[in-house]
């Protein structure tokens, strides 16, 4: 019997920020889990640390499917709003990098989404059923503003509309705030706000024209706030409650704490029932920083020998909720363990069989507890040692494939349909003969697939649209 079947394996356990413990998952077949996942900043490319949050993710939409859950997943582009400091203070990023790139802030967004989509695919993680672009929820952003402003929750200062979080008392619950100590350390930044824990909604454009990104809204022309686009998105995409919402640990604070007060203020009813959050990435036993000149990107490991799945195989050795440390020499040994493992996995075509499902069961065991990713990868490879022939293959491929997402053959990270990629090599000779218009009409033969295409210095890349 395929270890699948099983109902006992289908209680799930995952730890819940908003209660600090191991909680069951509750799902039933007859609805979708709903799952929203804090998307990227646009603004540049991702680094291995956003990575790690979106694999740890995708891990768990692997498990779930696996078992056969149905779920809803999306994820959201930040493409607008996010502050250089998550405090509502600073430039936006995309302006940033607009002026660093040397073009607007809408071809930032479009250029650095399709680097996130490239990556993605990559890593081959299983994509969300709808990606969403902030810009293209700016009438559901104001909405959901202005029902906030009818219940009393909005101040307006001389820079935008603030949510008052005097008015909504439970607000340092989520995050365990010490709102005294904040209150001490941070009054230079308060400004005209009323708490040092009010957040914009709607920031106004001081110079009209000056930003490539502003809109007309009942309180004058600007632009969102960062927090306000994942509640309205998830308002129009999941509903007012959803299962589970994702992010890094350092949504915590403020990002994660500001949603649950914007959406459960407007709705009255709780916005998540399960909050996951992912730990950091260190890099050299530190933080990532601009200065250390260690803010790594898959290019940047591809360059040193690292593949996306070895990198997830790296990943996989720690627990979603514990550091983990990068180094050139860890993540080495992690590509040499991949290569090998690999070699193994494609030596023969996969063949059911029952000692595996026992390795497998195992694996789908230790993943429904709170998705123990280390006790997996640690079976998968007793498995890769005990087992041989057929019945190797179809566990390495179920447990590091199926379930934690590393795929062994690099053609199946890519399922890019043969129609599209036909149009796409003749899209390349017509550049090459310097054919534009062929070219352009090409390109948007290929959109019409839902696919882009992303041109480097040295390649075309056949790329997913977001939808
Ligand atoms: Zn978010």
């Amino acid at each position: 019997m395929m270890a699948k079947s099983s109902s006992s394996q289908k209680d799930i356990l995952l730890y819940n920020t908003a209660s600090r413990s191991l909680e069951r998952l509750d799902w039933s077949e007859y609805r979708p889990v709903t799952i929203y996942t804090c998307g990227p900043t646009v603004y540049g490319e991702q680094h291995i640390g956003n990575y790690r949050t979106f694999v740890f993710e995708d891990v768990l939409v692997r498990l779930l499917k696996f078992l056969g859950i149905p779920l809803q997943r999306v994820m959201n582009i930040t493409d607008v709003g996010h502050l250089t400091s998550d405090a509502d203070s600073g430039e936006d990023k995309l302006e940033v990098g607009a002026q660093r790139d040397g073009i607007t802030a809408w071809e930032v967004a479009k250029r650095y989404t399709e680097h996130f989509e490239a990556d993605m695919r990559l890593l081959g993680v299983v994509w969300p059923d709808a990606l969403v672009r902030a810009t293209d929820t700016i009438d559901a952003q104001i909405g959901l503003i202005k029902a906030l402003e009818e219940k009393g929750y909005t101040y307006i200062i001389t820079d935008g509309v603030y949510f008052d979080t005097a008015k909504y008392p439970q607000y340092r619950d989520f995050a365990k705030l010490d709102v005294a100590g904040l209150d001490a350390g941070s009054r230079v930044e308060m400004g005209e706000k009323r708490n040092i824990t009010d957040f914009a909604l709607w920031k106004f454009s001081t110079e009209p024209g000056k930003r490539h990104m502003e809109w007309e809204s009942p309180w004058g022309l600007g632009f969102p706030g960062w927090h306000i686009e994942c509640s309205a998105i998830i308002k129009e995409t999941l509903g007012n409650t959803i299962d589970i919402h994702c992010g890094g640990v350092d949504h915590i604070q403020v990002h994660h704490t500001n949603e649950v007060a914007q959406s459960e203020a407007a709705h009255g009813e709780i916005l998540a029932r399960i909050w996951m959050h992912g730990e950091f990435l260190l890099v050299d036993g530190g933080k990532m920083s601009k200065s250390l000149g260690n803010i790594y990107t898959l290019a940047n490991l591809k360059a040193k020998g690292i593949t996306a799945p070895a990198f997830r195989l790296f990943l996989a050795r720690a627990h979603y909720r514990s550091k983990l440390n990068f180094t050139w020499e860890e993540a080495q040994i992690a590509q040499k363990q991949y290569d090998t493992l690999a070699a193994k996995a494609l030596e023969s075509a996969p063949q059911q069989s029952d000692i595996a499902d026992q390795y497998i069961a195992r694996a789908v065991a230790a993943l429904a507890h709170d998705l123990n990713t280390a006790q997996v990868l640690a079976i998968g490879l007793e498995a890769s040692k005990e087992l041989e022939g057929g019945a190797r293959t179809y566990a390495l491929e179920t447990i590091f494939t199926t379930l934690l997402g590393i795929h062994f053959s690099p053609g199946e990270v890519e399922e890019i349909p043969e129609q599209v990629q036909e149009l796409a090599r003749l899209r390349d000779q017509a550049r090459e003969k310097g054919d534009w218009s062929t070219a352009d009409t090409l390109r948007t033969k290929i959109e019409s697939y839902g696919y882009d295409i992303l041109d480097t210095k040295n390649e075309s890349r056949i790329v997913k649209k977001v939808l």
